[in-house]
């Protein structure tokens, strides 16, 4: 059976004529369709956005953490249905969305209600008087989506933003939409100010579009450098405060004295967990010169090894891409990077059967390049000890670099000197809502969890309360 699935507005679920049907990329089968959001229906949103802002940016911290923990809690509360529903139109294994995507979605909303719950805002006592510095929102904010990780990202940017007391609204992608049009179902029955949430679906270079040019206040973008600089200019008219978290060319860096056996695991998962659909996930792998033969043949063994098929089945390892344009574009740029002089050690063909099945594949470069993917696609590379910073520096991108070594003190070092987000010494996807995120360079701008990203969707406001002489009483002497 189809299923519609109508977008969220206002309070509202509406259907515009424009359809957008949903192949289940395991089968090709359609299951769902969606709806291109109408012009009239987001200016409608927009007006009713800003409404509800109003009511929510007056309720107490307290408040407002109530309502983060109710959508922590129907979020799992449907956590089963959510799961599927993202690993159907995704293609990603259920594990990942059941026990990983979804609760760490949900628990930046348990993070922030907490977060707010103890925050107090500054007052100081000065010569001149009384200085309070309140967090105020920035307003509507628009939260653009990537395909990947919808209801994750979903934690990761709004929870923040709504503790801060602005109110969304939020694209997803095309491509991963279903499970946020689901949880809207339940949201919808939440006692929070109609349009405070809303869920609009469409088209990138039409609703995305419309999107940026209109007058919210600010835009929270998860997703590709492409489209960021489409957004720009998209938004010229109407400038606003951008955060963005973008992807990159990750790089994992392998001493000669790294633990083997846990370096091959997260090589493994940093590679080919979600197909390599992961913001975080490696693209380049970096192998000292006197360990690289041995390691690399016993990657390419256990790669060999790893089990594709239904996303839905238990035992599958790796499912498709979602959809065959992002299939056929992989393959080319794995095709591109061979006639190039890269060759291709394990992987580089499609699946010969039905659905979008591209197996996990492992490519030997002769000279460096910095590329993602966002496939099951990774790049290996031989390097020798005194090059290495060189390397790790000229990265245009900065997301996230993983070093393995025993030597502590050589990690630390090459962590301080590097630019990028996050370093991981020895570990892979140390990750929470406590900690931010976010990259450096071509991999964005702004912060996502922590303290700091709740401060991203807040701006300070100063209010000084003279209660002796200002500063320029007396100045002129007149
Ligand atoms: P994308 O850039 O294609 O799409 C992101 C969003 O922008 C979607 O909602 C899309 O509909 C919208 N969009 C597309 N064209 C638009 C336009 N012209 N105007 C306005 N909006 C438009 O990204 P994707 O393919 O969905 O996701 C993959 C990318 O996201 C990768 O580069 C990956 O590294 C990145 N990513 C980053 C993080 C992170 O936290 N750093 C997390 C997940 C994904």
């Amino acid at each position: 059976m189809v299923k519609e699935y109508p977008y969220y507005i206002g309070g509202e679920f509406r259907k515009s004529n424009e359809e957008i049907a949903k192949l289940n990329p395991n089968n090709e089968e359609v299951f769902a369709k969606l709806f291109e959001t109408k012009k009239e229906d987001l200016d409608f949103c927009l007006k009713r956005t800003r409404e509800s802002q109003e009511l929510w940016k007056n309720l107490s911290f307290k408040e407002r953490a109530k309502v983060l923990r109710e959508i922590h809690r129907i979020l799992l509360d449907n956590l089963r249905l959510l799961a599927e529903l993202e690993t159907e139109e995704i293609g990603k294994p259920l594990k990942e969305s059941l026990f990983v995507d979804i609760p760490l979605g949900a628990d930046c909303f348990n993070y922030y209600a907490s977060f707010l719950e103890s925050l107090e805002e500054e007052l100081s006592e000065s010569e001149a008087g009384i200085d309070l510095i309140k967090y105020e929102p920035l307003g509507v904010i628009a939260v653009y989506l990537p395909y990947n990780v919808p209801l994750m990202i979903f934690g990761f940017s709004c929870a923040s933003a709504l503790a801060a007391g602005n109110s969304l609204i939020i694209k997803p992608s095309e491509y991963g939409s279903l499970s946020l049009l689901e949880l809207a179902t339940y949201i919808d029955k939440l006692d929070i100010p109609k349009g405070l949430i809303n869920i609009v679906t469409g088209k990138g270079d039409t609703l995305g579009r419309s999107l940026a040019q209109s007058d919210v206040d600010m835009i929270s973008f998860t997703g590709s450098r492409e489209t960021l600089k489409k957004i720009f200019q998209e938004s010229i008219n109407s400038p606003k405060k951008i955060i963005c978290e973008l992807g990159g060319c990750n790089l994992c860096v392998v001493f000669s004295d790294a633990d083997k056996r846990r370096v091959l695991e997260n090589i493994l998962g940093s590679s080919f967990i979600k197909s390599g659909q992961m913001c975080i996930g490696t693209s380049l792998i970096l192998i000292e010169e006197e360990i690289y033969e041995d390691l690399v043949k016993d990657l390419v063994d256990k790669t060999k090894r790893i089990k594709m098929g239904d996303p839905l089945d238990p035992q599958t390892q790796m499912g498709p891409l979602p959809t065959r344009g992002h299939l056929e574009n992989i393959h080319k740029q794995v095709k591109d990077l061979q006639a190039k002089g890269a060759k291709i050690l394990c992987g580089g063909e499609p699946l010969s059967k039905k659905g979008y099945f591209y197996p996990p594949t492992i490519l030997e470069l002769k000279e460096i390049i910095y590329e993602e993917f966002f496939a099951p696609v990774v790049l290996v590379k031989s390097f020798k000890r005194q090059d290495i910073e060189k390397i790790i520096k000229e990265n245009p991108t900065g997301l996230v670099l993983q070093i393995w070594t025993n030597d502590i003190f050589k990690a630390k070092e090459l962590a301080n000197m590097s630019g990028y987000g996050t370093v991981w010494v020895n570990t892979f996807a140390q990750m929470s809502p406590e900690i931010p995120f976010g990259g450096n360079k071509l991999s964005g701008w702004g912060r996502n969890l922590g303290r700091f990203g709740f401060f991203e969707y807040a701006q300070p406001k100063h209010i000084g309360i003279g209660f002796k002489k200002s500063p320029v009483e007396g100045w002129f002497g007149v």
